[in-house]
């Protein structure tokens, strides 16, 4: 991430910022929720201001059956 005080984020005021979603997923219309990575860019600098990966998905084991279960490990 480049943006990570003050001074990083204001000189972005005025800039085109969009939220982009990366990876299995992000170009899926039919999965478009799901992408790996979720990046907050500054369209004008073609900068990345701030990204985050997908948790990793848990796997909770029941009496019936494998549940999955979304979290963060
Ligand atoms: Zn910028």
């Amino acid at each position: 991430m480049s943006a990570i005080d003050y001074n990083d984020l204001k000189r972005h005021i005025g800039h085109e910022i969009v939220c982009v979603g990366y990876g299995v997923g992000a170009f899926d219309r039919n999965d478009r929720d799901n992408p790996v990575n979720v990046a907050i860019e500054c369209e004008t600098c073609c900068e990345v201001l701030m990204d985050y990966d997908k948790p990793e998905e848990k796997y909770v084991k029941t009496k019936k059956t494998n549940k999955r279960k979304e979290g963060v490990l």
